[in-house]
């Protein structure tokens, strides 16, 4: 099916869909188990440019648009729902934050060696009490001198440990809720900023998620990313482009599920034939695939929108809502046409079960954009 691609963006999908099939494929299933940060595939992603695919190669990318890293992602995430995680956490909430809204010497510093894949980034929002509610920031960050001191914590990070480089929020007026937040730049191993042990999740286990702790960590003033009480917006636009990102991963965890479910259907024998010639399983699949496409080109129309410089934060919501709860629902399908072997760790689609969950939660939850899409509606 056609999606009016660029030759430029069909040869960025060829060169990740070669590196997902022959690097990733034969070996995410082995490595899941193990839990392991894959360092080999993040160095292959760095050689390749998907570590800076949207970013202008005067700040070290590849200079391509935000469609064409879409689509890397969804290559990707047909093998490794955890590769893609940690590109998206890196790229589309690491990186972007920092080229909307960084001084030119943030870019030159920590910009350009995130977008060449040689330091990872992380984006800090979350805490204990501000998930959702992201405005009910505690972390503290306070002038003194030539310094900012930091204070408090944040959870359910991605990247944590493997990234050198970390956009943290803070309350920089605490009485003003989402307009006293300002964003910042700490560096790994600064005095007072300790990194937690990652949690064990129920999927998506080569990627890292877990604490940060900041304990009168000092950090220098010019590392304040933007205005003075003008973080909120910053990272509500960077999540607007991770839910691009994240959707990405939807259609690509969606289309792995797929592909594995149609695959088996033809092997499989029961009653004299293979199952898919059953109806009842190629309706699962004609579903399945039709949902899949559905999200699929809302994707790249959202980007195309974001790549025109339009307003896109309505359909963005839309997209991740549809997108992330189809993702859930073709790897629970693509599970059922497996079977009893679907349900143990012989094969894949388990894999994809688990990591699938992920989506419908993180860079705002399901009920988070139908609140965004309907206080559009009601506006
Ligand atoms: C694997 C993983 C990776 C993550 N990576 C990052 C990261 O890199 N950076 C980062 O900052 N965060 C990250 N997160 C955090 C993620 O963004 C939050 O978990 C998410 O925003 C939800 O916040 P919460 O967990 O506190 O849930 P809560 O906000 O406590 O929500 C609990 C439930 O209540 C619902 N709810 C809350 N408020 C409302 C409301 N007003 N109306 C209706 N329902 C409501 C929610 O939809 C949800 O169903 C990650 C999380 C996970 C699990």
């Amino acid at each position: 099916m056609s999606h009016f691609l660029t030759e430029e963006q069909e040869l960025m999908r060829g060169v990740a869909r070669e590196f997902a099939q022959q690097e990733i494929a034969p070996i995410a299933k082995q490595l899941d188990a193990t839990h392991e940060f894959p360092w080999a595939w993040v160095k292959r992603c760095a050689e390749l440019g998907f570590l800076g695919v949207s970013i202008p190669e005067e700040y070290g990318g590849v200079g391509a648009d935000v469609l064409t890293e879409a689509i890397v992602i969804e290559e990707i995430a047909r093998e490794s729902g955890s590769l893609a995680l940690i590109i998206d956490a890196h790229t589309s909430l690491g990186c972007m934050p920092l080229l909307h809204a960084g001084t030119e010497e943030q870019k030159q510093k920590y910009l350009i060696p995130a977008a060449k894949g040689e330091k990872l980034m992380s984006f800090g929002l979350t805490e204990p009490g501000a998930g959702s509610d992201a405005g009910g920031t505690k972390t503290t960050a306070v002038l003194d001198g030539d310094e900012w001191v930091i204070n408090g914590s944040k959870c359910w990070i991605t990247n944590i440990g493997a990234a050198e480089t970390y956009i943290i929020t803070a309350s920089t007026d605490p009485g003003k809720g989402n307009k006293g937040i300002t964003a910042f730049i700490v560096e790994k191993g600064t005095p007072g900023f300790e990194v937690g042990k990652p949690e064990v999740k129920m999927g998506l286990n080569n990627s890292l998620t877990g604490e940060l702790f900041f304990k009168n960590c000092r950090i220098p003033k010019k590392n304040m990313i933007g205005e003075l009480n003008k973080g909120f917006p910053v990272f509500l636009q960077g999540l607007d482009e991770g839910r691009i990102a994240i959707s990405a991963m939807a259609v690509g965890m969606a289309q792995g599920a797929l592909d594995r479910a149609v695959a088996y259907s033809k092997e499989r024998v029961q009653f004299g034939k293979p199952i898919s010639k059953f109806q009842a399983i190629a309706f699962y699949m004609a579903d399945m695939a039709m949902k899949i496409e559905l999200s699929r080109t809302l994707l790249y129309r959202v980007a195309r929108m974001r790549d025109e410089g339009l307003p896109y934060t309505y359909e963005a919501a839309m997209l991740k809502l549809y997108s992330s709860e189809m993702c859930v629902e073709v790897c629970d399908k693509s599970l059922q046409i497996h079977g009893g072997i679907g349900y143990s760790n012989q094969i894949d689609i388990e894999r994809f079960y688990r990591d699938a969950k992920l989506l419908t939660i993180g860079e705002g939850t399901s009920e988070v954009q139908k609140i965004v899409i309907s206080g559009r509606l009601l506006a």
